[in-house]
């Protein structure tokens, strides 16, 4: 494993049937809480982003990706944007709805932040589908924002988001899969 797998792998909270029966969900909270692991993982993850014409915004998914995005965006001196879950922000937003397994949901950002042409990373800290980065890359791109990349801590592989990604050519890493 790379030394960035490693310190994600070794910094992981796993609890069975949560948020519902038969899902393993992963809580990063150890990563995040430990000064030394999170400064070594956004370091490496920053070099790892492709960052050579430069980035001009970090966004991050509600909620744990406001986490990352806050320190990356600050390692590369990019600005950062929340998406958020509806309902949260104030007018001007503009809004991305997309399907789930059971039903549908709503991200949004704030209007007039975006540029055409803008260079955007986004984060977040686990791929499943990919149904949540793939709304996050188009409304992004609806203001003309180029998606350079995009990061995640720890993607499921069985839910094969990683294709729902190269389908929408969406540039994609994970640290740990
Ligand atoms: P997707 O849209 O199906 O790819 O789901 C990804 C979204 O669900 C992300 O915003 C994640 O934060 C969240 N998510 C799904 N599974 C987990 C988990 O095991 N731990 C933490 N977040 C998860």
């Amino acid at each position: 494993a790379s030394e960035l797998e490693q310190i994600v792998r070794d910094h992981v909270h796993e609890t069975p049937n949560f948020p519902s029966e038969g899902v393993l969900f992963r809580d990063f909270t150890p990563l995040f809480a430990d000064g030394p692991a999170f400064k070594r993982a956004v370091d490496l993850m920053c070099e790892q982003i492709d960052a050579e014409g430069g980035v001009d915004v970090v966004a991050g998914i509600e909620a744990r990706g406001f986490l990352l995005c806050s320190a990356i965006g600050y390692r590369l001196g990019a600005g950062v944007l929340p998406i958020r879950k509806a309902g949260k922000l104030p007018s001007p937003t503009v809004t991305e709805t997309y399907s789930l397994e059971y039903g549908e949901a709503t991200i949004e950002i704030r209007d007039g932040f975006l540029r055409p042409g803008d260079r955007v990373l986004i984060v977040d800290d686990v791929l499943a589908t990919g149904g949540t980065m793939v709304a996050a890359a188009s409304l992004l791109r609806r203001f003309g924002a180029e998606i350079i990349d995009s990061w995640v801590l720890f993607e499921l592989l069985d839910l094969h988001g990683a294709k729902a990604l190269a389908d929408n050519e969406i540039p994609y890493k994970s640290a740990w899969a």
